[in-house]
C-alpha cells in the first residue's frame, strides 16, 4: 500500500461526497453583488452568524459565505440517518446562550426560535444496578446522592450552599479572600475537576458522574483550574440545559432569517480559500468555485486560525502571531455515532425505567485521567468509555417520524490514531459497537430490532463535516490556560481584531472559548461596531 501524507489524506477526504440528506432548510441562496458589499463574513457557524446580524442590524450590508451544504456549523441538524430523522450533528444543548443578550437585542424568538428544558437533566446508571439522576428540583437531586452514600448527599447540599454563596466573587481573588470562605474557594479554584470531584464526594460513583457529566468541555479534567466541570452536576439542575425546538440548526436557521430580512446574504457551499489584500488591508476573500467577495468595511473570519494563517503571505503576520499560531493545539477529540431507533433508552430504575434526554457513562472516575495519555500514544481505548448519550426527542417529538427517536452517543478518541488516520474509516464501526455496547448493558431494551439506521462519526470525519473542529476539536482547541481567556487565539490578539488592517476574528479560536454561547460573536460585533464609530448598546436598543 502506498504510503499517504497527512496533508493528501485531509484534502483528499473533504473532497469524498456526503451522504447528507437535508439540504440547508431554509438559508438564502442568491447570487450578491459583490460590489455593494461592506463586510464578508467567512464561516456561518453561530458565532459569525450573532455578529453579522448585530452588523446586519447596524445597516451594513452583509454576506456570509459558508463552506458545508447546510448553515451552522456546531450547531448543525440534518437528516443523516433516514428522512424525517433529525440528528444534531454536533452541539444540541444551548445552556450558555440562554444568558446571551443577542437572544432579545435579535429577537430570536420571533425568528423561530424556542426552547424546552428537560427534566430529568441528567442521568447516569452503573453496570451494579444503581444511578444518580439530576432533576430541576435541587431536594430531589440530593436525594439521589443520599441513597448511594448519605455522606455524599451532604457534601452536595454543603459544596450547593457555598457555591451559591460565593458565585459572585469566584472572579475576583481580592474580594474573595475578604470572604469566610475566600480561602478555602481560592485554593478550590486551582483544583483539576479531578481533583475537586474527589475532595467533594466519597463514593466512586458520584465521583463518576460528577466527572463524567462534567466532561463536555474543552479543559482536561487534570488540568489546574478545571475545577468547575466537576461542579456541573451541582448546578445543572438549577440552570436546566436547554435544547432548541425543532434541532440544533433552530439557532442558525432563526440568525439566517434575520440577516436575510435586513438585506444580507448567506451563502452555501463556498470554501473560503484566500484573503483578497490590498494595500497590507484585507479586501475581501475568494472562495474554492472561483467567486469573490468585497467587504467596504471588513471581513469577520470564523475560520479556524490555523487555516486562516494559510490564507495570506506570511510577511503580513507578525513573527509572533506566527509562532503562536504554530503553538495551538488541539483538545481531545470527539467521535460521535448517531442513531435512528424506535425506543429511547430505557435505563431500569425503582419502580420502572428512565428515559432521559442527557445520559452519561463511566464508572472508574480515573478513567477519566487516561483521555490525554491515550491520545498522546494514539491508542484507541473503548473500555469503560466516557459517553455522553443524547436522545432529545423524549423532550422534543417534532425531530422524528411518529414515536420515533434519534439518538447521539458522544465519546473521546484521539485524531491522530497510532494505524494513522486515514484508518478510521475501517476502524469507526469497532468503537461505535464497542459504544452502543456499554449503552446497552445499562439499558437493555437498545436491542437491533429497536435500531433503524446509524450514521458514524470518526474524529477525521469531524473535521471533514466542519474544518472549524480543528483535527477533531469539539471547541476548536484545547481550552487550558495557554489557551483561554486572553491567550486566545493568540495573546496580544485576543480583542478580536487580527494583525492585518479590515480583518477581525470570532468564534470558538477566540475568548471565551467554545460550546453554544455565542459570546465570541456578540463580542467581535461590539469590537466591530466601535470601530466604525458606532456601538453594540445602540444597536441593541433599535426596534426591528
Ligand atoms: C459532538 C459535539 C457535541 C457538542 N455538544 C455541545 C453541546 O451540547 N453544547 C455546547 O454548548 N457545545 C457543544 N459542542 C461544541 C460546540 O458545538 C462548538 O464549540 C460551537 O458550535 C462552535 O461554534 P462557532 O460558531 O465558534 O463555530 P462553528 O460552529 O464551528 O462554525 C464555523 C463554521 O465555519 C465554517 N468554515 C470553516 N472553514 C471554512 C472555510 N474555509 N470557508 C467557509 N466556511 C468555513 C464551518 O463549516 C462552520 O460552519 C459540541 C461539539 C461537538 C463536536
Amino acid at each position: 500500500m502506498s504510503q499517504i501524507t497527512r496533508r493528501e489524506f485531509v484534502t483528499g477526504a473533504a473532497l469524498t461526497p456526503f451522504a447528507i440528506r437535508a439540504p440547508n432548510r431554509d438559508a438564502q441562496q442568491s447570487s450578491t453583488d459583490s460590489t455593494q458589499l461592506d463586510i464578508v463574513v467567512a464561516g456561518a457557524g453561530h458565532n459569525s452568524l450573532i455578529a453579522a446580524a448585530y452588523l446586519a442590524k447596524a445597516g451594513y450590508r452583509c454576506v456570509v459565505l459558508e463552506d458545508q451544504p447546510r448553515i451552522g456549523g456546531g450547531v448543525g441538524t440534518a437528516e443523516v440517518t433516514l428522512p424525517g430523522f433529525k440528528h444534531d450533528l454536533a452541539s444540541s444543548v444551548h445552556g450558555g446562550m440562554q444568558s446571551n443578550p443577542a437572544m432579545k437585542d435579535l429577537d430570536l424568538a420571533n425568528y423561530g426560535l424556542s426552547y424546552i428544558v428537560p427534566d430529568p437533566v441528567m442521568h447516569t446508571s452503573f453496570p451494579d444496578g444503581s444511578y444518580l439522576t439530576v432533576w430541576r428540583d435541587f431536594e430531589r437531586t440530593a436525594r439521589e446522592f443520599d441513597r448511594i452514600n448519605p455522606r455524599d448527599g451532604q457534601a452536595f447540599r454543603r459544596i450547593a450552599a457555598e457555591l451559591e454563596e460565593v458565585r459572585a466573587l469566584l472572579g475576583n481573588e481580592e474580594k474573595l479572600a475578604q470572604h469566610s470562605l475566600g480561602n478555602v474557594w481560592r485554593r478550590r479554584l486551582k483544583m483539576s475537576a479531578y481533583d475537586m470531584a474527589c475532595h467533594v464526594f466519597e463514593d466512586s460513583r458520584c465521583r463518576a458522574f460528577a466527572l463524567a457529566a462534567g466532561h463536555l468541555g474543552g479543559d482536561p479534567p487534570c488540568e489546574p483550574g478545571s475545577y468547575r466541570s466537576a461542579l456541573s452536576v451541582v448546578s445543572s439542575g438549577r440552570n436546566g440545559r436547554p435544547i432548541a425546538v425543532g434541532g440544533s440548526d433552530a439557532l442558525a436557521q432563526a440568525l439566517a432569517r434575520f440577516i436575510t430580512a435586513r438585506g444580507g446574504t448567506v451563502l452555501t457551499n463556498k470554501r473560503v480559500t484566500r484573503l483578497i489584500i490590498e494595500d497590507k488591508r484585507c479586501a475581501g476573500v475568494e472562495c474554492a468555485d472561483g467567486t469573490s467577495y468585497r467587504g467596504g468595511k471588513a471581513v469577520l473570519s470564523t475560520l479556524h486560525v490555523k487555516h486562516l494563517l494559510d490564507m495570506a503571505p506570511r510577511a503580513l503576520w507578525p513573527d509572533d502571531f506566527v509562532q503562536n499560531v504554530g503553538m495551538w493545539r488541539p483538545e481531545v477529540a470527539m467521535f460521535i455515532a448517531h442513531y435512528a431507533v424506535k425506543e429511547p433508552p430505557k435505563y431500569p430504575v425503582a419502580g420502572g425505567t428512565l428515559s432521559p434526554c442527557e445520559s452519561v457513562t463511566l464508572v472508574n472516575p480515573a478513567r477519566l485521567l487516561r483521555l490525554e495519555f491515550d491520545d498522546a500514544n494514539g491508542q484507541i481505548d473503548t473500555e469503560d468509555p466516557p459517553l455522553q448519550i443524547v436522545c432529545p426527542t423524549v423532550a422534543d417529538p417534532s425531530r422524528a417520524p411518529g414515536g420515533m427517536h434519534t439518538l447521539k452517543i458522544n465519546g473521546f478518541q484521539p485524531y491522530a490514531i497510532r494505524q494513522g488516520p486515514q484508518h478510521w474509516e475501517q476502524l469507526k464501526h469497532q468503537v461505535a459497537d464497542a459504544y452502543l455496547n456499554t449503552l446497552r448493558r445499562l439499558a437493555p431494551n437498545l436491542t437491533d430490532d429497536r435500531i433503524l439506521g446509524r450514521y458514524i462519526v470518526s474524529p477525521v470525519d469531524l473535521e471533514r463535516l466542519n474544518r472549524h473542529f480543528w483535527h477533531g476539536s469539539a471547541h476548536a482547541g484545547y481550552d487550558g490556560p495557554g489557551q483561554s481567556g486572553d491567550m486566545r487565539p493568540v495573546p496580544g490578539w485576543s480583542d478580536y481584531r487580527m494583525p492585518i488592517a479590515g480583518l477581525y476574528q470570532t468564534g470558538a479560536c477566540t475568548k471565551p472559548g467554545g460550546s453554544v454561547n455565542g459570546n465570541p460573536g456578540r463580542n467581535a460585533a461590539a469590537v466591530m461596531l466601535k470601530d466604525f464609530g458606532g456601538s453594540i448598546e445602540e444597536v441593541a436598543k433599535r426596534i426591528g
